[in-house]
């Protein structure tokens, strides 16, 4: 038995797990509402790592059935991949979702043909079932709402950039704000914030409105899935507009280049890596890129500037 907390309180009520995501520490993060006899996930992982969910849902004196609500913050994979399996051990869920992903949750063919496409034969590996969650279980969200879950006031609101379906909740108690990856990932607390841009939906105007709604919320903390809380928010804020509009440069520079797609993209992976590198330590590199891929993310503003150009 190690020394090392397992299960991070941010306040009454609110408090955080690794899910050790392959085995990597500080990859992605579920935060766990707890109140009024109600526990709510936000963002309960893929199914890879739904062992882990239960052990540290163990370690707080709960199982999968005393799971009342899902808040998805979007429907990515290793966000709400693993819904559709909590639904058939627990059909009492609710699930949060934007009206967006809403149909996706549902039938998660279209979702499962766009991911394999990304990650190839890593589907299995990475995210293991993905199974559809029964429409009756889903509450659907259009951005706006002030509900009540696990005794807590909650704002939502939607917020797209990083994808078309993502809102984010504001605990309107404790000014936590839980922004899933609309304010970009931060998997150790002295790294920059980066912003995660795989394809389909970057935009990258929506994605800055989208994080003047989160200011204009004033939070005191910003609970990112990758990874934890992170404040003071205005510094956070301002330093991920910074890396957006650079890794926006880079890519657009990337374009301007001869060669394929092959080249250009290796061309923008090989400077996000060296200014990740200037920045944290190797190990710290290895789980940013895990949790936002390069590649990916190199996909996503590709396509994103070809459509607008
Ligand atoms: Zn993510």
């Amino acid at each position: 038995m190690t020394e090392e907390r397992k299960v991070h309180t941010l306040a009454a009520g609110v408090s955080y797990i690794d899910l050790e995501f392959l085995g990597r520490r500080r990859a992605i993060a579920s935060a766990i509402l707890t109140g009024a006899g109600e526990v709510a996930i936000v963002d309960c992982g893929p199914s890879t790592t739904l062992s882990t969910l239960r052990a540290r849902l163990a370690d707080l004196g709960l199982t999968i059935a005393d799971i009342t609500h899902l808040l998805i913050t979007h429907i990515h994979l290793d966000h709400s991949g693993a819904a559709g399996g909590l639904l058939e051990e627990n059909s009492r869920i609710r699930v949060l979702v934007h009206e967006r992903g809403a149909p996706h949750m549902v039938d998660p063919s279209k979702l499962v043909s766009s991911a394999a496409r990304l990650y190839e034969g890593q589907m299995d590996s990475l995210w293991g079932a993905i199974l559809p969650v029964p429409a009756s279980a889903l509450t659907v969200l259009t951005g706006g709402e002030r509900i009540t879950v696990a005794g807590r006031g909650l704002d939502v609101a939607y917020t797209p950039g990083h994808a078309s379906h993502h809102v984010r909740y504001l605990d309107r108690d404790t000014g936590i704000a839980f922004v899933g990856d609309t304010a970009g990932l931060r998997v150790t607390v002295s790294g920059p914030p980066l912003p995660p841009t795989p394809p389909p939906d970057i935009d990258l105007e929506l994605w800055s409105a989208s994080l003047a709604t989160i200011e204009r919320w004033r939070p005191d903390t910003l609970f990112l899935t990758h990874f934890g809380p992170s404040s003071p928010v205005t510094v956070h804020l301002s330093d991920l507009r910074d890396h957006l509009e650079q890794a926006a440069r880079w890519a657009k520079e990337s374009l301007a280049l001869e060669g394929d797609d092959r080249e250009k993209e290796a061309w923008f992976i090989e400077r996000m890596r060296r200014d990740l590198r200037a920045r944290v330590s190797e190990p710290d590199a290895s789980t940013y890129e895990m949790a936002g891929r390069f590649d990916l993310s190199w996909r996503g503003l590709a396509r994103y500037l070809r459509k607008r150009a």
